[in-house]
């Protein structure tokens, strides 16, 4: 897989205009004021390259059999809060018993080229970087959710509540901690969420877990970054991911589309997903009926 030059960094000292700020100074006019705005209408962002590093994603649908494993990776790799999956898989039924089939579908986010999240977000928060990967700058949120009504993929979380009140257990109470790991396991925290990233410089690995702010599928950017693949492709036993460089023909993922037909969710609303599911799609409505005119279930 071909490798993004690095841009993590530690936070530099720059003013930063608080959500607080920003609501009682007038909101988006502010910010337009102060030229912070740049995603109302037509984003200059939203527009990647078509040359150089063009990063997507494949899901063999043909090979998943639903074990959840990328679900926790993801879980755990982004210390994403309680009820949180920004990475999630659906299941599929089909038929009656005993002839009944499942299938399942992994849905991350689908970091659209032609993302309707990046055009509504007042503030620019949500953006879309060079190499494609869709971003939320957790210090530019202001918790309007507008993205996540106009994401037609159901990908977005707001986060409800601070990060330490927010997770499975109190990792805080060192009684509790005592009770389910003997102490011996230290709460994970990943550091890499604390970093910025991109030629941007921005806040946007998982340290979206602050109060107030939405967070979502970042294609793990903290390894690919560091030139690993996203958690999911990486501990998924069966092989179903692929991830890559779209632009270069000889990446995993270019040669994972090669070898299958494939389908995008929701193509025809003209979103323009970067994840292309490989084999045929789940079963739908249409399938279903079709079957009971014959009458098979
Ligand atoms: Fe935005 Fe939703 Fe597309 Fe992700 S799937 S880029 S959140 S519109
Ligand atoms: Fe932008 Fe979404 Fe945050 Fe609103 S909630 S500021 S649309 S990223």
């Amino acid at each position: 897989m071909a490798k993004e030059p690095s841009g993590r960094g530690t936070r530099p000292n720059r003013k930063k205009i608080s959500r607080r700020e920003f609501l009682g100074a007038g909101g988006v006019a502010t910010l337009a004021a102060t030229g912070l705005v740049t995603g109302m209408g037509e984003s200059s962002s939203q527009a990647a390259t078509s040359e150089g590093i063009k990063y997507g994603m494949t899901i063999d649908l043909e090979r998943c059999f639903g074990c959840q494993a990328c679900i926790m990776a993801c879980k755990v790799e982004n210390n994403t809060p309680m009820a949180v999956f920004w990475m999630y898989v659906f299941r599929f039924e089909e038929g009656r018993y005993p002839r009944v089939r499942m299938q399942y579908l992994p849905r991350p986010c689908m970091h659209c080229d032609n993302a309707p999240c990046v055009k509504v977000c007042p503030v620019g928060a949500r953006y879309k970087r060079e190499d494609g990967i869709v971003a939320t700058d957790v210090e530019r949120c202001i918790g309007c959710r507008y993205c996540a009504v106009s994401c037609p993929y159901s990908v977005n979380y707001y986060n409800w509540k601070d990060s330490d009140k927010s997770q499975y257990l109190d990792w805080t109470t060192p009684e509790e901690l005592l009770q389910v790991t003997g102490g011996a396991i230290p709460p994970y925290e990943n550091p890499d969420h604390e970093a910025l990233y991109g030629r941007e410089m921005r806040l946007i690995s998982g340290g979206s877990h602050q109060k107030g702010v939405m967070g979502k599928c970042t294609f793990c950017v903290h390894r690919v970054e560091k030139g690993l693949l996203p958690a999911c492709v990486a501990n998924c036993p069966a092989t179903v991911y692929h991830f890559g460089n779209l632009n270069d023909p000889e990446s995993d993922v270019s040669r994972a589309l090669r070898k299958k037909r494939f389908f995008r969710l929701a193509e025809e609303i003209g979103t323009q997903p970067r994840v292309y599911y490989l084999g045929a799609p789940p079963p739908g409505l249409e399938f279903r009926k079709i079957q009971a005119m014959e009458g098979r279930v």
